[in-house]
């Protein structure tokens, strides 16, 4: 196949300033050398254009070579077929080189297709025999040697040749001259910071590079910071270049290793907005492949530009979570999104087909998750209830939430098993988890424990964002607790209260082991890296349909795989403060955490340092653990439940009822989808937070669980649609519990498959390949049938509800 190269079109003069210098740092943002390209001929033939008798070959291959050397005037003897092949539509494509002396002219190509005889297209831009008049020609024997040329492509670029063998060919410049070159490959170091890689042309006369070829797309970005905390396009617009994360997407963001875009399409999304007769337009780059248009706040999100601005950052964020998280185990076998699988792993076929401004609905987005090998669907809405109406895809909260469904679908029971966070549970906690990743990623060094953050501010132009509770440590602020979910049976609810907990181990980790802002680096032992680590092991490890408790024991069981259970009592302290304990069950609150883990958490500074893995990208379970036999391991579940809680609770509990109803989103989306793609918030929310946290505060210090468990169901069940609450949550939850862990049986009979030994070459939990892929719960809606446009009003809120529904992002 022809390779379609992005050619960097710069001054040359840089060069000449640097070719015997030592590497510059001008060469981070990519060397540029000029590269000249006519103007290609491109014809079309509708059904055909038969040839007559004189150009017809003994077979099409032939035939296509006869009409291209008629085409251009040089004889066939000069036009080397460098591709043919016939594609499933019967199509033969034939692809040429024009060659001097033998030897091919590396910027004159033509293709030919066709089919029984007739031609169907035709492309060229070699040189036809009137352009190529007299030109000047290199004699085709170099002047320098190889190794001359190679040393001075090295210095000019600071870069090494790889294994490929130089060879020669000519160069065709803009001043109509043919230079003979050699030509090879340059290429960063593997443990470079940023991939370079560049084809190189160096006269074989003079030893002046004359032409490189990047075969990494350079590409920047006007985008909203991906790690800005609480994201908003009026502050947090930046301009980013060649964010691509070389491990992750190895061909960049733009090469889905067939093709070449200058889109917002790639490997691992396509990211386009539909009109209303259903035509899909992307992103188009402009330069060498730019994607800068600038997001006005002061306009509509409807606005032509702002509708780019949106395709665009939407395929930033995809793509960045994606790369974020390959490192931490969500990558080709593991099911993740990409076109192609360049390492061979897993299925590829799937990149995320990312519908910006979808106009089949508003205040709300969605992303549907079909089996490992089938394209995802991830539908942006615009939010009409503000002035100018907003856009979900520019407040990064939502696009990553979005994902991480995607994420935590795929991974909880396998990627060929996609309906394992379906029960209202379970489901509730994949809504968590997707606040989590959300939050997570927005962390900051300067963060603390009382940094309080929430999702969808800025979309909701709302402080308080789009959830009843902001996520925070303090039971004063955000109140929820595992017996919260009693009187929950609302997915979005119930992943409040599973990303609290995750908010409160991740504080705990991050007290415990430090902070490190270079989130794609897994192998630190950072708490905030291990937060991210611990997340997705977890969900491998996980059953289909956890429950919190289950949940929560593949965490610790992650930790004791990867960490040797170092962070085991951070994660208990976290999850046991919110009501997670040992002994928790059945939607029961208890703070108790094993014996071993009451007194404080050990201070960063006594927290071992070295690594128990060193793998940069480690993934879930050793294949070998399950075989060992273990004798001496210890159970992470100690039966016996400690008589006092742990110091962090008594300290914040407030001492009356909060008042506090900002908690609450003040508008109510008036619109939810009617599909079924992602958990719908069509009922009232059943859980009254703000008139919860009382019991909690009140008696906490010495006895753990009971004041809770008690408390907490009598202040619930207050005005607000109350015949929902008894029939639903029950049936629901106790199912997941009974087949799963609970915290003093199951989690002790699976202990003794730690290995004591370091995980070597972690692979990932082995599926079922005898189990059918079912088919997806959530059927992807299609893109292209646009239903309307979001209109620009601003909507009345619907009336009343005290605890309005959230959005069901
Ligand atoms: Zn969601």
């Amino acid at each position: 196949m022809v390779k379609i190269t992005s050619t960097v079109a710069l001054a040359a003069a840089i060069l000449a300033s640097t070719a015997t210098a030592a590497p510059s740092p001008a060469y981070d943002k990519g060397i540029s050398i000029p590269a000249f390209h006519r103007k290609p001929t491109f014809n079309t033939y509708g059904k055909g254009l038969a040839q007559p008798k004189g150009l017809k070959g003994s077979n099409d291959k032939e035939t296509a070579l006869r009409f291209l050397s008629k085409q251009v005037g040089i004889p066939t003897a000069e036009l080397e077929v460098t591709d043919d092949y016939t594609g499933s539509n019967g199509i033969r494509h034939v692809y040429f080189k024009r060659t001097i002396n033998g030897l091919k002219v590396t910027n004159q190509v033509a293709n030919v297709s066709i089919k029984n005889g007739s031609i169907i297209t035709f492309g060229s831009t070699i040189a036809t025999a009137k352009q190529f008049g007299k030109p000047q020609i290199d004699a085709p024997k170099p002047a320098i040697t190889k190794e001359a040329a190679i040393k001075a492509a090295e210095t000019a670029t600071g870069l090494k040749v790889n294994q490929v063998a130089p060879f020669n060919r000519y160069v065709e410049t803009a001043e109509g001259k043919y230079e003979f070159a050699w030509t090879f490959q340059v290429k960063s170091a593997p443990d470079a910071k940023k991939l370079q890689w560049y084809q190189v042309d160096v006269s074989a006369k003079s030893g002046k590079l004359i032409k490189a070829t990047s075969w990494v797309q350079d590409a920047s970005y006007s985008v909203v910071n991906f790690r800005a905390t609480g994201p908003s396009p009026e502050k947090d617009l930046i301009t980013v270049t060649d964010p691509a994360d070389k491990t992750a997407s190895p061909k960049g963001w733009h090469d889905d290793g067939k093709t070449q875009y200058k889109e917002t399409i790639g490997n691992n999304a396509n990211v386009y907005m539909s009109d209303d007769s259903g035509r899909q337009t992307t992103a188009k780059a402009t330069g060498d492949n730019d994607y800068l248009v600038k997001f006005d706040v002061n306009k509509d999100a409807n606005d032509a530009q702002n509708s780019i601005a949106s395709i665009v950052n939407n395929f930033y964020i995809t793509n960045e979570m994606h790369d974020l998280f390959y490192h931490y185990g969500f990558d080709e076998k593991a099911g993740n999104f990409q076109t192609t699988n360049f390492n061979g792993e897993g299925k590829g076929g799937d990149a995320v087909q990312v519908s910006s401004q979808d106009p089949g609905g508003a205040n709300n987005a969605n992303f549907a998750t079909p089996p490992d090998g089938q394209e995802p669907q991830m539908n942006m809405y615009v939010f009409d209830t503000t002035s100018p109406i907003r856009d979900g895809g520019l407040d990064n909260d939502v696009p990553i939430h979005e994902y991480g469904h995607g994420i935590s679908n795929r991974l909880t029971g396998g990627p060929s098993n996609v309906n394992c966070l379906d029960e209202t549970e379970s489901g509730g906690m994949g809504e968590g988890w997707s606040d989590v990743l959300a939050i997570f990623v927005q962390r900051k060094a300067d963060h603390t424990r009382e940094t309080d953050l929430v999702m969808g501010a800025w979309v909701a132009n709302d402080p308080k964002g789009i959830r009843s509770v902001p996520y925070s440590t303090s039971l004063e602020r955000n109140p929820l607790m595992y017996s919260s979910i009693a009187k929950m049976n609302e997915v979005h609810n119930i992943g409040e209260v599973w990303a609290t907990m995750w908010n409160e181990v991740y504080w705990n980790l991050v007290d415990q082991a430090g902070f490190s802002d270079d989130i794609f680096n897994a192998a630190q032992q950072k708490g905030n890296i291990v937060a991210f680590q611990l997340l997705i092991d977890g969900l491998a490890l996980q059953p289909c349909n956890p429950t919190l408790v289950s949940a929560r024991d593949a965490i610790l069981q992650a930790d004791e795989v990867r960490y040797k259970g170092a962070h085991k009592c951070a994660i208990w302290k976290g999850f046991a403060k919110r009501g997670l304990g040992v002994k928790a069950a059945d939607h029961n609150d208890d703070q108790s955490v094993p014996a071993e883990c009451e007194g404080d958490l050990p201070s960063p500074t006594e927290v071992p340092t070295e690594p128990t893995a060193t793998e940069p990208v480690p993934t879930v379970v050793p294949t070998v653990a399950p075989t060992e036999t273990a004798t001496e391991t210890e159970a992470p579940v100690p039966t016996e439940v400690p008589t006092e809680t742990e110091a962090p609770v008594p300290t914040e509990v407030p001492t009356e009822t909060p008042t506090e109803t900002e908690g609450f989103p003040t508008e109510i989306p008036t619109e939810l989808p009617t599909e079924t793609l992602v958990a719908v918030a069509t009922e009232v929310p059943t859980e009254v937070p703000t008139e919860t946290e009382a019991p909690v505060s009140s008696d906490v210090p010495t006895e753990t669980e009971a004041p809770i468990s008690t408390a907490v169901p009598s202040a619930t069940t207050t005005d607000v649609v109350p015949t929902e609450i008894p029939t639903e949550v029950p049936s629901a939850t106790t199912t997941g519990i009974a087949t799963t862990t609970s915290a003093g049986e199951e989690v002790p009979t699976r202990a003794p498959t730690y290995p004591t030994r370091k995980p070597k070459k972690p692979t990932r939990k082995p599926k079922k390949p005898t189990r059918k892929p079912k088919k997806p719960t959530r059927k992807p809606k299609k893109p292209t049938k646009p239903t309307r446009r979001p209109r620009k009003t601003v909507k009345t809120p619907a009336p009343a509800p005290r605890y309005p529904a959230p959005p069901s992002y």
